[in-house]
């Protein structure tokens, strides 16, 4: 049994032993999903990486369009040499909110930000959880946390930067086919409009979202299996959107070691028995899948169970 475990555990049978209250059956709060850091994070992506370049094209590019197309039918060569010369501006505004090397970048430190938030707001949620059975907020020493973080940073930074890649290019596609074949400006700038929302919308959310799921995801584990917690409780985000292969998981009684398994919580006393789970429903756990908001809320009763049976002994 590791230090971390032997403390909770003797952090729970103190507890018992004096304030003299039974703990055996406490309600533990649900694990929240991070909603609120999840659509900072899309802000920022927004902000920061997407709109210098959507503003690049409508201060930039589009007010030539209607010029280029009109030129073209001449001189394709004098639009292509201009267009180039736009696209390397681009590229340097590019280079300069998301480079390559991301050392240097204030959008590597917006991203440190999110993940310390989402380890804090993890945080205060287990605090809440463990009080339930050690009298007051329990945290161990967040060891698992500088390998975890920086991962997820590096994995970010190249999530959002293959974003920024796509607008661009799917962009500049547009606009030289656009005047190609001399294509209506206001079909051009549709277009434009079209990429831009897109990534905007669709992109940055999905990132925000999963990406803040799966960071939570693995705290939790961490938080969790440091101290001896090795089960949690599946919990769904209990609305129409939860998907038909997370739903019958809500509720159950789910293992760490093993995503391929569950059980029904328990009576007290007795042994969960566990079950495959079946194909159709997923083999990860909560927060894991693309775009997941279920939560693993952890379970004491077992810990609580032997802490008991010291006591009584
Ligand atoms: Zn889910």
């Amino acid at each position: 049994m590791g230090i971390f475990e032997q403390n909770f555990k003797m952090a729970i049978e103190n507890n018992i032993r004096f304030s003299g209250k039974k703990v055996d059956n406490p309600k533990i709060p649900m694990t929240l999903h991070p909603l609120a850091i999840e659509q900072r994070y899309a802000v920022q992506i927004r902000k920061i990486v997407i709109k210098p370049v959507t503003d690049f094209y409508k201060n930039r590019i589009i007010p030539n369009i209607t010029r280029w197309v009109e030129e073209e039918k001449v001189r394709f060569d004098e639009f292509e040499t201009e267009f180039e010369a736009l696209q390397n501006e681009l590229q340097d505004l590019q280079d300069n909110i998301i480079p390559a090397d991301p050392e240097n970048s204030d959008f590597r430190l917006e991203l440190l930000a999110i993940a310390t938030l989402l380890l804090a707001f993890n945080r205060k949620q287990w605090q809440k959880q463990t009080a339930k059975v050690t009298g007051l907020p329990y945290v161990a020493p967040e060891n698992f946390w500088p390998p975890i973080r920086d991962q997820w940073v590096r994995e970010n930074y190249n999530l959002v930067r293959n974003i920024s890649n796509l607008q661009i290019s799917q962009l500049n596609e547009i606009v030289y086919r656009g005047i190609r074949n001399s294509s209506f400006t206001k079909d051009i700038t549709k277009d434009i409009k079209k990429v831009n929302d897109n990534i905007k919308d669709n992109r940055a959310n999905l990132i925000a979202r999963d990406q803040s799921g799966k960071l939570s995801s693995r705290i939790s584990k961490n938080r969790q299996v440091d101290v001896g917690v090795d089960f949690y409780i599946w919990q769904t985000a209990m609305d129409e959107d939860v998907r038909p292969s997370h739903e019958p998981l809500n509720g159950k009684l789910c293992s760490w070691k093993d995503s391929t398994i569950y059980a029904e919580v328990p009576l007290k006393g007795e042994k969960p028995v566990w079950k495959k789970r079946p194909k159709s429903w997923t083999q990860v756990p909560p927060e894991e899948d693309m775009n997941c908001r279920c939560t693993p809320t952890p379970y004491f009763a077992d810990i609580l169970e032997e802490v008991n049976n010291d006591l009584a002994a």
